[in-house]
């Protein structure tokens, strides 16, 4: 077999074309060369592999795309009709108008991030939220940072470096996405000890594991999963009653972390803040963008004394938040103070949403599809480690693949979906592709229905 490179153009070649000379009108010279010399180098790269050469048009139309995509936004908005609320991959919890509104001042001029307008001297960034939280959580001092995986680390890397923790063994978990409490463990330098059994841990477990090197107690939030059956885990109280007496403080990774009393949705009981904090924890950690639904953040709400600690370690700085961020998560939070919550934060919206109203929606929806779908019931999930095992009844519009090739025809179908200027996302089952209104705010309904009705002209075809 020859390797025959001849048949390339010359980079000049390419180049000179002249749909690439018009593309020069748009684009940096020094941009459509390195296109050009890239495509060239793929090129080369299959003649090598023993595959025949590319065309000149085809390296045209290669050079072309590669440019319209740089230029195209990469991260797009969609329509999550998958069913699951607090989707990580997603993007978990949409903002609500308020928030949206919230970070455009914000990031348009200058602000008072760190600026105290009162003395005109350097300010802290953390007041513009501390205030909010405390009030919510009754918790003594607060701290933002970027993330939940973040507040956790600094946390643990403040406090108990070169150090013991105590935690059960049914809650050294791994919460997805690499985040595994031994491994943030080992990387804050402090020492996991594991005490109790997979399914049951008791006071006494904690109790005997202290030593003069034990820093803190633990608990973690097992998120994702759910341990059914013979288990015992110490309560709250009965942990912070044990560090009372060992002279520990407690620490507490919610995960999602949650205000609202989630049974009044029909729903298990997710752990809320100001339980923790009612229960005399240290120290609480959680998301800012899971059940709290506001932007990606890790809040630490807690003792005065520990807050000011980890504020002041070196990791503070390299974990904080941004203006814009704080903007949307004050203004998230405020709508809590003002209990508003279920009718103004978009996570909340779908929570408490009524089935009778989610059924309609369904039924609007499968008639944009010209009879071929069909309403079925179902279950959204909440989603982002929260609530594990803990689903909402639903109304499903189902889009059956039909016979023998009903897995590819379902494949072809959310794929059609996926590829709109808006991407619908669905729930794709045994042979049947679902689309859950739940997960879906009711203003978005008019896009999903265009995408429907597109696809039912499209199956007629
Ligand atoms: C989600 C979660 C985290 C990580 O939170 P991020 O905000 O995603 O960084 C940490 N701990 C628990 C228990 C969680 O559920």
């Amino acid at each position: 077999m020859t390797t025959d490179f001849r048949q390339l153009p010359s980079v000049d070649k390419v180049l000179s074309d002249a749909r690439i000379v018009q593309l020069e009108q748009k684009f940096p010279h020094l941009l459509l060369l390195n296109q050009v010399r890239r495509q060239l180098e793929k090129s080369r790269q299959l003649i090598a592999a023993g595959k025949p050469s590319p065309s000149l048009d085809e390296i045209v139309a290669a050079v072309s795309a590669g440019v319209s995509s740089l230029e195209k936004p990469s991260l797009r908005p969609l329509i999550n009709a998958s069913g699951v609320i607090l989707h990580t991959n997603l993007g978990r919890a949409p903002l609500s108008k308020e928030a949206i509104a919230a970070m455009e001042p914000a990031s348009k001029s200058y602000c008072n991030l760190e600026f105290d307008l009162d003395t005109g001297k350097r300010g802290s960034r953390h007041v513009h939220i501390e205030q909010l939280l405390i009030e919510l959580t009754g918790a003594e001092a607060a701290l933002v940072v970027n993330n939940n995986a973040a507040a956790v680390l600094l946390g643990l890397s403040a406090l108990a470096k070169r150090k013991e923790v105590i935690v059960s063994r049914g809650q050294a978990v791994e919460i997805g996405g690499g985040f595994r409490i031994p491994d943030v463990m080992r990387q804050s330098g402090a020492k996991l000890v594991e005490v109790g059994t997979t399914n049951c841990t008791y006071v006494a477990d904690y109790e005997q594991a202290v030593s003069p090197r034990t820093a803190a107690l633990m608990r973690v939030h097992s998120s994702n999963f759910k341990l059914v059956g013979f288990t015992h885990e110490v309560t709250m109280e009965e942990l912070v009653a044990s560090g009372r007496k060992c002279n520990l403080p407690v620490l507490d990774d919610l995960g999602s972390g949650c205000f609202l009393d989630t049974t009044a949705f029909g729903l298990a009981p997710e752990p809320m803040v100001q339980q923790s904090i009612a229960a005399g924890v240290a120290l609480a950690f959680f998301s800012g963008d899971k059940l709290v639904g506001g932007p990606q953040a890790g809040i630490i709400v807690g003792n005065k004394e520990l807050v000011a600690k980890l504020r002041k370690h070196p990791l503070a700085r390299a974990v904080r938040i941004d203006k814009i961020r704080l903007a949307a998560l004050a203004a998230t939070l405020t709508h809590y103070l003002k209990d508003e919550a279920t009718t103004r934060i978009p996570a909340w919206r779908m929570i408490s949403a009524k089935v009778d109203e989610i059924e309609k929606r369904a039924k609007t929806w499968a008639e944009a599809l010209g009879g071929r779908a069909e309403v079925v019931a179902g279950e959204s999930m909440v989603g982002g480690g929260s609530l594990p095992g803990g689903t909402l009844p639903t109304r499903l519009v189902a889009l059956s693949g039909g016979g023998k090739k009903g897995q590819s025809v379902v494949e072809s179908l959310a794929s059609k979906l996926r590829h709109r200027d808006i991407p619908v996302i669905g729930r794709i089952g045994e042979n049947t592709l679902y689309l859950d209104p739940r997960s879906v705010l009711p203003e978005e309904d008019e896009i999903i229905i265009k995408a429907l009705k597109n696809l039912s002209s499209d199956l007629k075809k």
